[in-house]
């Protein structure tokens, strides 16, 4: 059943006054209270590789950006950030990589089965667009969730913003339909305000969420990266007044409409959002449909590495080496979420179906 209807859906995103955009946010957070709650799940994010064989021309792991030095973290790495991500309370560990073939499907299988087996913890992947083998084996190892944003469902555009694998040709939104067949709780999503992305086709993306029944969206501001054709303005942007704006008004406006088209989805408040604003993104996402929170679980000597986007911010987990936590960081969550007047979730924070 369409709840608002494409239609309503183009003009949210055209509208700019201050009072009815008010409504549209009381609207979001009223359903989200309704369907999700008030508790916050919070999902530790450890990127576990930063190498990619892939040429988007949007993200700094690209693989013809020859500037950034690359790492993949061992087993014994991986295991200590999961353990921390456990003892800060979390229900959930996402393991995020570029696509990495270096990180081969038997070797992941066997950390995912240790996981499931050592910890309670609920596991995410999203490792890119691996062949049905693995993410077959992978699933079958016990990992719950796959997260693969789909970026555009624009025909035109996608090509441009994400070239095909020489040896395949298969679209994301094909491998999202894929990956809930394969039986995972799957999640999407797109970037907002890409060179040449317009208003009736970020329309259509969220409409496209609602037809895909996705668990989980995520969606964010693109951040442009220097090194990469899209942040040298190598595409081209629309006329003013059909060119969305990469901002964070508007990429309130997508999480609002997201959570009325979906609105037992599971739908963080994004690090892109908090990148930029850093103070208020995560709290406001988190009042206008949002009810996840991604806090960065990835050892501090390469977090700066994963740089999909210059001066990416984060919600601060427990890393280190040493695996301490820093209490101070988890209050410092805690208090936020408390002043709006949420809770932290427990346990897994599955989706939920009415
Ligand atoms: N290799 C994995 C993970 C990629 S990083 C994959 O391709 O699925 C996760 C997300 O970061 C991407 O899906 C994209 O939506 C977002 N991202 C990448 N570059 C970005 C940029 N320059 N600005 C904003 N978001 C970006």
């Amino acid at each position: 059943m369409t709840r608002i209807s494409y239609d309503d859906i183009c003009a949210w995103l055209r509208e700019d006054d201050p009072d009815r955009l008010a409504s549209l946010w009381e609207r979001a957070d009223t359903v989200r209270r309704e369907t999700v709650g008030d508790a916050v799940h919070l999902r530790g994010l450890l990127e576990i590789s930063n190498h990619c064989c892939r040429m988007c021309t949007y993200c700094g792991l690209r693989a013809g950006n020859r500037k950034l030095r690359r790492y993949r973290m061992d087993e014994g790495e991986i295991m200590s950030s999961v353990f921390n991500a456990l003892m800060a309370g979390y229900g959930t560990v996402v393991l995020q990589a570029g696509e990495d073939y270096g990180i081969e499907g038997l070797w992941l299988a066997d950390i995912v089965r240790r996981i499931k087996s050592e910890t309670p913890l609920a596991v995410t992947l999203s490792m890119g667009e691996r062949p049905q083998k693995d993410l077959v084996l992978w699933r079958d190892a016990g990992a719950d969730r796959y997260l693969l944003r789909f970026e555009t469902s624009d025909p035109v555009l996608y090509p441009l913003i994400h070239p095909s694998a020489p040896d395949r040709h298969q679209h994301r939104v094909d491998i999202v339909r894929q990956l809930k067949q394969i039986g995972y709780e799957t999640g999407s999503g797109i970037m907002i305000g890409i060179p040449g992305q317009g208003y009736e086709s970020l329309a259509r993306d969220i409409h496209l969420f609602e037809a895909l029944d996705l668990d989980m969206i995520g969606v964010g501001p693109y951040i442009p990266h220097p090194d990469t054709p899209m942040g040298r303005n190598e595409l081209k942007k629309l006329p003013a007044a059909e060119q969305v704006p990469n901002t964070e008004l508007m990429t309130y406006k997508v999480i609002a409409l997201t959570r009325m088209v979906c609105p037992e989805a599971n739908i963080p408040a994004t690090t892109a959002l908090a990148t930029v604003n850093r103070t208020e993104g995560i709290k406001t996402g988190l009042r206008r449909g949002a009810n996840i929170v991604m806090p960065n679980l990835t050892p501090v000597q390469y977090r700066s590495l994963y740089e999909i986007y210059p001066e990416k911010g984060c919600i601060e987990g427990p890393s280190g080496a040493s695996g301490v936590i820093d209490p101070r960081s988890l209050y410092n969550l805690y208090q936020r979420l408390h002043d709006i007047g949420r809770t932290v979730g427990d346990g897994q924070g599955n989706r939920r179906r009415g």
